[in-house]
């Protein structure tokens, strides 16, 4: 692994832990590269005219890199850089090296990726040189013509060749997530399940979000955790794991174990009340939840010359704005603005 260490706070200097008005560590800081992508899935993006973020708003590699090491500094330990699809940016290498690099009071942070996998043939061993930990990888399906349904591209076989550019790398573990979908995939969730197993993955599945792009969610239509439990039930044995912590997965046990199946139930069974993640958008904008109608401004402090105790400020400011739930389930609920490639998942 290269690159230099970029702050190396002392003992006497370590801040305050990232703790929000509800007692929540804020740790894991998911960060957007990009909104662009090479699929587009129904459930995410729309079929033409997305809106692109200006080439100018974009965050460059070094301003990315300088927020990363402030939130590093502030106690962040782990960093998934996401998108629309991260893999399109050409400098994701360069991004995991410098980030992977970085120190603070918790140490270096974890790196991981969540990615489409279409470039993980090319990408998968230069990423791991560079210190990427772990990849989570969607598929929503194992039909092709589906698949291209659904991602409005032919491109399944690709996909797949990515989860094993993955797995021949040495990646682990490897984690498949699958928005669940009436009368699209509903049928297939067994399928999913035993392609991972079989493999050594895990298969997470996940409540669909309203964050799409056309504002078509519809609560009655999601398939809710306990239907996926169900739909799995009738072929396997699961045995919940215990130990859960802030993680978005809830797990089961497959057939005893080792291999688990994940549900990740946003909508019907919400874990905001543990939540420790804030996100950073690829035009520098921090959210302190996916559904947050509010951002802070990291890029215009930036390019205005902000030092990093002002960009560490901010930050907090975020932080501590953070409300304890996103309400979905709320009569005033108001899907944010952006849709989820545009945020960042
Ligand atoms: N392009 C990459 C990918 O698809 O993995 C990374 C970005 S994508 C926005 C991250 C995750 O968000 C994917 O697993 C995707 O399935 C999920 N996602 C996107 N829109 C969603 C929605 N409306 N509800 C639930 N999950 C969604
Ligand atoms: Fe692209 Fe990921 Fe959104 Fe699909 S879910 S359109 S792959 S960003």
């Amino acid at each position: 692994m290269g690159g230099a260490r970029v702050s190396t706070p002392d003992a006497a200097a370590t801040p305050a832990p990232l703790v929000d008005r509800f007692g929540r560590v804020h740790r894991d800081l998911r960060i957007s590269l990009t909104d662009r992508c090479s699929l587009r899935c129904t459930y995410c993006m729309p079929a033409e005219g997305v809106p692109w973020l200006p080439g100018s708003t974009m965050l460059s590699t070094d301003e990315l890199v300088r927020i990363a090491a402030v939130g590093v500094a502030q106690g962040i330990t782990e960093i998934r850089l996401t998108g629309g699809e991260p893999l399109l940016r050409p400098d994701v290498v360069d991004v995991v090296r410098r980030m992977a690099a970085l120190t603070g009071p918790g140490g270096s942070p974890e790196i991981s990726l969540t990615t489409n996998a279409l470039r993980l043939p090319a990408l998968a061993a230069p990423l791991r040189d560079a210190g990427l930990a772990r990849v989570n990888i969607s598929i929503d399906t194992l039909d092709r013509e589906r698949f291209a349904a659904l991602t409005r591209r032919d491109r399944l076989h690709d996909t797949l060749a990515g989860i094993a550019a993955a797995d021949s790398v040495g990646f682990s573990p490897i984690k498949l997530n699958a928005v669940a979908m009436r009368g699209v995939n509903d049928d297939e969730l067994v399928d999913l399940v035993r392609f991972a197993v079989d493999r050594g993955y895990q298969m997470r599945f996940i409540e669909q979000m309203p964050l799409d792009a056309g504002h078509t969610w519809d609560r009655s239509a999601m398939v809710t955790q306990r239907e996926v439990l169900d739909a799995l039930r009738a072929a396997f044995t699961l045995t919940e794991v215990p130990g859960r912590g802030s993680a978005p997965a809830e797990l089961w046990y497959v057939d005893g174990g080792p291999a688990t199946v994940g549900v990740i139930a946003s909508v019907t069974a919400p874990f905001c009340g543990s939540c420790d993640r804030v996100r950073l958008t690829a035009d520098g904008q921090l959210r302190s939840c996916l559904f947050a109608r509010t951002e802070t401004d990291l890029r215009t402090l930036l390019r205005e010359g902000a030092d990093d105790d002002a960009l560490a400020a901010a930050v907090r400011a975020c932080i501590t704005g953070k409300k304890p739930g996103h309400d979905i389930d709320d009569p005033s609920f108001l899907q944010p603005d952006r849709p989820m490639s545009a945020i960042g998942g």
